[in-house]
């Protein structure tokens, strides 16, 4: 008889909340996860730490910048770095602890350690084997190296968005080498901080992927806001000397080589699936080339009764998707039959302005040949967004050229990873646009603007 229903591998908000949910329904669960607290990268190094840091360099931000504007008088903001990686490392530790806490409210057994999957049925722990029906692996991800590139990671001068979070000292200089979300988030925190900063993107413009007119607006915001924004650029180097790294890059366009030199060099082109160690070459579990587990819509490996869900799998490396899945396989499990739309899921950059959107790009309906329309409202018309002096973006709002049904949406404004859930719950009842315009808004808020922008898909705003 196995000792549990499921033991679920790494407590990652994948893991964590799939055993959460795994109890709800009944079953005996564990979660075996290698670190010293729970959360996996987003409570301890990534989401969590990144949004306090943020959250504090923005309030330098508007310290510095919009305080005197609003009658504010303070002096200039002076940092204490130490006491504000406290702050982190406290917001951090309450956010752990809170997973501690609700583990021991749902009879989650902690299996301290790193697990590795001996044969199917079976999890071992150190020198212990606990055997389970079921086992779901959601061991994450860790940071990429600079492909193509030499590059020497320490953590200390070069380093990956850990080292990032917990430097010793705030740089004079950094480069950031990718011009995707943690790149941008984590080059905003060090510029508001003081520090100059240079981003290297290898593509032609920021955030790959993205609406490419909230790309090139996102792009001129931050360069206005001191960032030295580098495209086109590939990095073939990263030397560290002594106290310094120099890193060499070569622009596409003509081939040039260039060279520059920074006291902290971030590396963050982005993220690969974690599977060292867990045995799944000895078991045959599928992997894909690029090293994510393969699994089926039921998040079934080739492996009877192994599961795998998050950032070890394909699809938007992001916490909330990893939340889902882990709810959707406990579910599943269960008996139930949950299903995840994969195009409703919100990706957020946390600067300042923030960019949100869900949905289809216009890039994307271009290419699919599909007829649509564009709903865009600026924030300079938001009586609240100017109010808070955070009036720059805008709310693009794409729907169905025919049927008026929203398609996608983006936007480059004030809280705008708060907003576009709005957005996210008329997609998902299959709301069109007039649906969110004739839906009434409080006034004053931000959130007029993405009902605007919904009015401008048919008769047009009112404040433009
Ligand atoms: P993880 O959170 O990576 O957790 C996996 C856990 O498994 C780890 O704790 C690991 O120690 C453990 N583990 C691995 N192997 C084993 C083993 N063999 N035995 C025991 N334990 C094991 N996403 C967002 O949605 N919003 C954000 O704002 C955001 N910001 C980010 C900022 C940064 C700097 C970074 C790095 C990432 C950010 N992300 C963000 C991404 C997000 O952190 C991940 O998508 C998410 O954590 C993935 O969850 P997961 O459960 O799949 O894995």
């Amino acid at each position: 008889m196995p000792n549990y229903d499921v033991i679920v591998i790494g407590s990652g908000p994948g893991g964590y909340v799939c055993a959460i949910r795994c109890a709800q329904l009944g079953l005996k669960t564990a979660c075996v996860e290698g670190r010293d607290t729970l959360g996996g990268t987003c409570l301890n190094v990534g989401c969590i730490p990144s949004k306090a840091l943020l959250h504090a360099s923005h309030l330098v931000h508007e310290n510095d910048h919009n305080f005197e504007e609003m009658g504010i008088k303070t002096a200039s903001a002076k940092i204490d770095w130490k006491k504000m990686l406290d702050y982190k490392d406290g917001v951090i530790g309450a956010n752990t602890k809170g997973v501690e806490f609700l583990f021991k409210k749902n009879k989650i057994d902690w299996l301290k350690g790193w697990g590795s999957i001996p044969a199917a049925g079976k999890v071992q722990v150190g020198d212990d084997v606990h055997e389970a029906k079921h086992i779901i692996i959601a061991s994450g991800s860790d940071a990429a190296s600079i492909p193509g590139a030499e590059v020497e990671i320490d953590e200390k001068i070069v380093v990956t968005s850990t080292g990032a979070l917990e430097l010793p000292k705030i740089p004079k200089k950094m480069v950031v080498v990718g011009g995707g979300v943690i790149g941008l988030e984590l080059g905003s925190v060090y510029k508001r901080l003081g520090s100059d900063v240079t981003v290297i993107e290898f593509m032609d413009g920021i955030t790959p992927g993205a609406d490419g007119e909230v790309a090139r607006n996102f792009q001129k915001i931050l360069k206005k806001q001191g960032l030295e924004i580098i495209t086109g650029a590939a990095v073939s180097r990263v030397e560290t000397l002594k106290t310094k790294a120099k890193v060499s890059y070569k622009l596409r366009k003509d081939d040039s080589e260039h060279q520059i030199d920074a006291d902290v060099v971030l590396c963050a082109t982005g993220r690969v699936p974690h599977t060292e160690g867990l045995g799944l070459d000895k078991l045959g579990v599928k992997v894909s080339k690029r090293g994510q587990i393969e699994v089926d819509a039921q998040y079934r490996t080739n492996v009877p009764g192994i599961y795998a869900i998050g950032d070890v799998i394909d699809g938007p490396m992001l916490a909330h998707k990893a939340e889902d899945e882990g709810g959707a396989v406990a579910e599943m499990i269960a008996g139930q039959k949950p299903h995840i739309d994969y195009n409703l899921i919100p990706g957020v950059i946390y600067t300042t302005p923030e960019v949100a959107s869900v949905g289809a790009t216009e890039e994307q309906l271009k290419e699919a040949g599909r007829a649509y329309k564009v709903g865009k409202f600026n924030f300079m018309g938001n009586g609240r967004a100017k109010a808070m002096m955070q009036a720059e973006g805008f709310v693009k709002i794409i729907a169905d050229k025919e049927s008026d049904r929203i398609l996608g949406a983006h936007i480059i404004g004030p809280v705008a990873g708060e907003m576009i859930h709005e957005i996210c719950v008329a997609m998902e009842f299959g709301a069109s646009a007039e649906d969110l315009a004739r839906t009434c808004h409080a006034h004053p808020t931000t959130s007029e603007a993405v009902r605007e922008a919904a009015m401008a898909c048919g008769d047009g705003p009112i404040h433009a």
